[in-house]
């Protein structure tokens, strides 16, 4: 197939040397010290697997940062942007193009029933910012409440919303933004020993943040329908069918952010379809279209769309709609369907990842194993009695030797994410399973 590159390239420590040497003189790297730094160049790869100038090839737990949903250079996606950038590469947002119409059909087709409009953005941070706006606009309110345990993104709003540390190094931050803190049974914040008391007692402290902060000054609560870098956090029963009440209530919108929830990580195009809940705004980007080109967006409910029919919406982006890009999530969208990767996601999910990683437990430093879907962490202590979090170099030591072993994995602080591509076959995921607990057997 001319349209894609597969074959893995002969070891070439030159060309690694010099890769690596430009790299350090002028690439400036995302959140790093920039001395120092030793990446590894990657040649290629395919479907759940990628590798190196070096001859070493791996099983991919990390997706990139979570978005090579439907795995690397797929020969479909890779041509229809051959295609498409053949056709008419680029145009700007005001002209009408087939890619963005069809784009933005198909995504609001799969979204939530009310919310027929998307606006198109290039990151996840920037759909983000739009989606503070539109809640902002919409309500003519300007508070934001933000899960501390959260990312949204590197831009000032949404770091602002951002709850963990890597919001501190950009303080000071937006107006507005209270953060509060949402449900994680296993560090209840809430002294809660079920999901049940967990959901509850979240929904009250919420509840109680909201009345303090003044409910008519709340434009919106945002959070990630299943919290992503920060742990991989599936809510409990009824907790965000409780922030929809409380949000109808007050008239405070719900922003969903699924830039790394959506599209199939879950088993589900949005992954807020796990529950019966409709919210406001939807922020996505990478798994639209597997991050083969950027591309972000806001899923508009009909309500907030209508403030602006008459009124105009003062943001936009020159590449917003961006012709390749939209013509890649359509490829995207028609593959996943055609090839049954939601199905799969949950299938594999429930059948094979899921209860491999369970029986992790048995090693001394599992200390909790959540998720669904490709979505999942074991969260790893030094003692399951005092759930001390398990150390930085026995985190890196499980890290060494699952790469040994062929498979990359994505260590987060004392997790481990498993978020592989979403088409890694069954075959696969037990192999990769099988070599975290060899890792974690290795440790004593
Ligand atoms: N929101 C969430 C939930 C994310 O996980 C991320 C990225 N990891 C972002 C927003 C920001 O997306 P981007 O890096 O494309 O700006």
């Amino acid at each position: 197939d001319p349209a894609t590159q597969t074959t893995q390239p002969a070891p070439d420590p030159d060309r690694v040397a010099s890769i690596k040497e430009m790299s350090r003189n002028h690439v400036f790297t995302s959140w790093s010290a920039q001395g120092g730094l030793d990446q590894l160049p990657l040649a290629g790869g395919e479907g759940a697997h990628f590798w190196d100038f070096e001859g070493n090839r791996y099983l991919d737990l990390t997706s990139q940062l979570v978005n090579v949903n439907i795995g690397y250079q797929h020969p479909k996606l890779v041509a229809a942007i051959q295609q498409a950038a053949g056709e008419l590469a680029t145009i700007a947002p005001g002209f009408d193009s087939q890619s963005r119409a069809d784009a933005a059909r198909m995504i609001s087709e799969r979204a939530p029933e009310g919310m027929s409009k998307v606006f198109f953005t290039n990151s996840g941070a920037e759909a983000v910012e739009n989606a503070i706006r539109l809640a902002r606009l919409h309500t003519g309110r300007h508070k934001l409440l933000a899960a501390y345990r959260s990312y949204h993104g590197a831009t000032h709003g949404a770091i602002s919303l951002t709850g963990e540390a890597r919001r501190l190094g950009s303080e000071p931050s937006i107006p507005g933004v209270v953060h509060f803190w949402g449900p994680y049974l296993y560090r209840s914040s809430f002294h809660a020993t079920t999901e049940q008391e967990e959901s509850e007692r979240a929904l009250e402290h919420l509840r109680q943040t909201v009345q303090f902060e003044g409910p008519d000054r709340i434009a919106a609560i945002i959070l990630e329908s299943v919290v992503g870098s920060n742990g991989i956090l599936v809510p409990p029963p009824g907790y965000l069918e409780g922030v929809r009440a409380l949000c109808d209530e007050h008239g405070i919108m719900l922003i969903a952010d699924e830039v790394m929830a959506g599209f199939a990580r879950t088993g589900q195009w949005f992954a807020i379809q796990n529950w019966d809940v409709r919210p406001d705004l939807i922020t996505f980007a990478k798994g639209v279209n597997s991050g083969y080109i950027p591309l972000g967006g806001v899923v508009i409910s009909d309500e907030i769309a209508e403030t602006f029919t008459e009124r105009p919406y003062p943001g936009g982006l020159t590449y917003s709609g961006h012709a390749l890009a939209c013509a890649s999530a359509v490829a995207s969208m028609q593959i996943m369907e055609d090839e049954g990767i939601l199905e799969h996601v949950r299938d594999l999910g429930e059948r094979v990842i899921g209860p491999g990683l369970q029986a992790l437990t048995e090693h001394s430093v599992v200390g909790d194993v959540r998720g669904l879907g490709m979505f999942w962490a074991l969260e790893l202590v030094s003692d399951k009695e005092t759930r001390e979090p398990l150390g930085a170099a026995e985190m890196a030591k499980i890290g060494r030797a699952c790469k040994d072993a062929g498979v990359w994995p994505l260590i987060m602080a004392n997790r481990i994410h498993v978020v592989p591509p979403c088409v890694i076959t069954e075959d696969e995921a037990k192999q990769a399973i099988e070599v975290i607990g060899n890792a974690l057997a290795g440790l004593t």
